[in-house]
Parts: C-alpha cells; sequence; structure tokens
C-alpha cells in the first residue's frame, strides 16, 4: 500500500489550527518583489511568525512537507537570526507530531508570563 505524504499546506493547516486553538494569532510572512516597484519581507523570512499576546510567547516556523529542505536563503536567514537573537524561537516542522513533541516539551520557553 501506498505511503501517504502529507503536504506542506497539509502541515501549515494542522499546526496552525493547533496554535490557534491555544489562542496563538498567525501572521503569514511572505517575501515579494515586485521588480523596480516593491518588496516586501526577508529572503528565506520564515512562513509563519505566531504571537501569543496573552503571555509574551513569540514563535517563528518554516513548514516543509516530510521530505522538504531549507533552501540555502532559509539556512541563511535562521543562522543570521540565532546569531543576532540567541533568544528566538525558530522551528523548522514537517508534522502535526513533530510540532506537538516540541510544544509539550517546551512550554516554560513559549509561554514567558501568566496568562
Ligand atoms: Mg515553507
Amino acid at each position: 500500500m501506498k505511503k501517504l505524504t502529507l503536504s506542506e499546506a497539509d502541515v501549515t493547516t494542522q499546526v496552525k489550527s493547533f496554535l490557534q486553538a491555544l489562542g496563538w494569532r498567525p501572521l503569514r510572512m511572505q517575501r515579494t518583489v515586485i521588480k523596480g516597484q516593491f518588496q516586501t519581507g526577508e529572503p528565506g523570512i520564515p512562513d509563519f511568525l505566531f504571537l501569543h499576546y496573552q503571555t509574551g510567547g513569540i514563535l517563528w516556523i518554516e513548514f516543509k512537507s516530510e521530505k522538504g529542505r531549507l533552501s540555502n536563503d532559509q539556512k541563511d536567514w535562521h543562522a543570521t537570526e540565532r546569531l543576532k537573537f540567541p533568544a528566538v524561537t525558530l522551528l523548522t516542522i514537517s508534522s502535526l507530531q513533530q510540532f506537538q513533541q516540541w510544544h509539550a516539551l517546551n512550554q516554560h520557553k513559549l509561554y514567558r508570563r501568566a496568562a
């Protein structure tokens, strides 16, 4: 039997719903360039920034399909952000289960203040 593999869009929908149910505000990040007119975002910026206003939680997530890999721009963005801001929480996620395991183990640093 063929194994079902989740697309990046599937993983995004699942993790986003999980976080929204916990009160997180998702912000879609995107690199857009209209040559000679305008640009937004940064090369390699993660797919989403999540904010948890109640507790001051801040979380960047780059979503990938099961077999997806970071591009060079994404690797550079991650490395630069970690160097400049060692307290950043920045994940590369390719399944809901992977994220839920991380979430269970890291609540203390994710939710900085009592709600
Ligand atoms: Mg992605």
